[in-house]
């Protein structure tokens, strides 16, 4: 016996008019992760009705920042622009049945209804003047030359209501939708323009088969009005989930003037796949107690539902998405680490074989950038991050005003001669870390100051700067490649 397939089928519907938007993204996270956990299909479709706007790099960009994601969907994705008999069928069919009809009303008519409408201080709709012209009346319009939108009737009367998974019963009133609506652009008599969205969405939901819409807030007062849709056309609605808008810091919707918004964005600045993937799946669903915030996608379609969504609108905190960036940066481990830091370091000539300085062939063994990696880890937020703060490692910094300040302690200096000096044999050896202890502690006698001393001394000399990593472990790496005696020996 198999089991029967789900009848769970989903959809993420990008317009490619720009780069892959976080909200987007997030949209993405919610529908996989519904698709997943029921073992259903999450589809794709490129709505690019919108000639000029729409760019087959957008498309590619949406395409290739889904894949980064791990947002991997099923079948082919469905072009909207290729289905455009389907829409102007249904539209017709709409026509044919009474459902719809043709507004010849002009743009100047339609602005001065408008201002009489804000004049009056109402609120701005159309007044559906051409919802009964007679034939006469329309025949007398196309000899004028007026070309015709097509517009479906909204009953001002009628209430729509829906069991939405995230807002729960939903109830709008036909008279708040703003009129007939507008589902097909201008034409010459007798021809039906370019399809608009909420006609063009219930169309294609419905050719497949969609079984839930997920998507965000933005679109509730469309869903009042695809319903109508629905039913005009003979076809049975998907289940609804409207998902929290993302918010900015000053609680208004996430934009463009924000800044970073494009995950491609996300990307260049170092961000990885699953610590940006975790992130938008906290912005607005709560993990089941006892997971934590940590938890891959995988892991959290299984426990993935809308009753752990949120309704209030969920504001972006860089700070977890930092905190979630390094903690996927840890857990790799050192080696993965090193795989992803040395094509960057060696963008900046660091650690190829031959490139550097002979005497630092050792900057292009896998187990000293291992260890570097691993020394690293636990302060990078970012992979970038590691970069800046592996360069003293690979080039010798100056020294800043902090690092000079210190070398003016008194018996700074003569606590870093005596290190030279027990150094000097050593150079082509192995230095462990009690050896390397134990020699601290004998320069600092020598010199008469206190271990504390000679350590920052040392970090000076070393690093150039008082901050920075673990002081014995970037020692013992700097000493593997004879890099500690000549940068204590320029401070003297
Ligand atoms: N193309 C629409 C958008 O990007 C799709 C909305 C929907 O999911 O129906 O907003």
């Amino acid at each position: 016996m198999t089991a029967e397939p789900s009848p769970v089928r989903v959809r993420l519907a990008p317009s490619p008019t720009g780069t892959l938007h976080i909200g987007t993204a997030r949209t993405a996270v919610f529908n996989w992760l519904f698709a997943r956990h029921c073992g259903g299909r999450f589809l794709l479709r490129i709505e690019d009705t919108d000639r000029e706007r729409s760019k087959p790099e957008y498309t590619a960009n949406i395409l290739e920042g889904l894949q980064w994601l791990g947002l991997d969907w099923d079948d082919e994705p469905v072009i909207q622009s290729q289905r455009l008999e389907q829409h102007r069928a249904a539209i017709q069919q709409l026509l044919d049945a009474g459902h719809a009809y043709r507004c010849y009303a002009s743009e100047a008519e339609l602005t001065a209804m408008r201002e009489a409408q804000a004049a009056a201080k109402q609120a701005p709709r159309y007044d559906n003047r051409h919802r009964d012209l007679s034939p006469e009346q329309e025949a007398a319009y196309i000899a004028e030359g007026r070309q015709a939108v097509v517009r479906f009737r909204i009953d001002d009367a009628r209430t729509i209501t829906w069991s939405d998974l995230v807002r729960g019963e939903m109830r709008w009133s036909g008279r708040d939708l703003g009129g007939d609506m507008v589902i097909a652009r201008r034409a010459p008599a007798g021809q039906i323009g370019d399809p608009l969205y909420n006609l063009v969405v219930v169309v294609d939901d419905a050719a497949m088969a969609i079984s839930h819409v997920i998507r965000g807030e933005d679109h509730i007062a469309n869903t009042a009005k695809q319903l109508l849709l629905y039913e005009a056309l003979g076809q049975p609605a998907p289940q609804f989930a409207h998902t929290p808008l993302i918010l900015n810091q000053e609680g208004k919707k996430l934009s463009k003037r924000d800044g970073v918004t494009s995950i491609s964005d996300f990307k260049a600045m170092g961000y990885s796949a699953a610590a940006l993937a975790n992130y938008m799946t906290l912005l607005g669903w709560s993990p089941p107690e006892g997971m934590g915030e940590r938890f891959s996608l995988a892991e959290a379609a299984p426990v993935f539902g809308f009753e752990r969504v949120n309704r209030a609108g969920a504001r972006f905190d860089w700070e977890k998405l930092n905190w979630l960036n390094g903690q996927v940066l840890r857990e790799q481990g050192p080696e993965s680490l090193r795989q992803q830091l040395a094509p960057l370091w060696a963008e900046r000539g660091w650690g190829q074989a031959g490139a550097d300085a002979p005497a630092h062939a050792v900057h292009a063994d896998p187990a000293w950038q291992r260890d570097l990696s691993e020394l690293l880890g636990p302060s990078l937020t970012l992979l970038a991050d590691g970069v800046e703060q592996a360069a003293p490692f690979f080039t010798t910094p100056e020294l800043n005003d902090a690092a000079r300040g210190q070398l003016e302690v008194a018996g700074a200096r003569a606590a870093l001669a005596a290190l030279a000096a027990a150094l000097e044999p050593l150079t082509a050896a192995d230095l462990g870390a009690d050896q390397a202890q134990a020699l601290l502690g004998e320069a600092a006698a020598a010199a008469g100051v206190k271990k504390g001393v000679i350590m920052k001394s040392l970090r000076a000399a070393l690093l150039g700067s008082l901050q920075g990593p673990d002081l014995l472990a970037t020692w013992l790496l700097l000493h593997r490649c004879g890099d500690d005696l000549p940068r204590i020996a320029r401070c003297l």
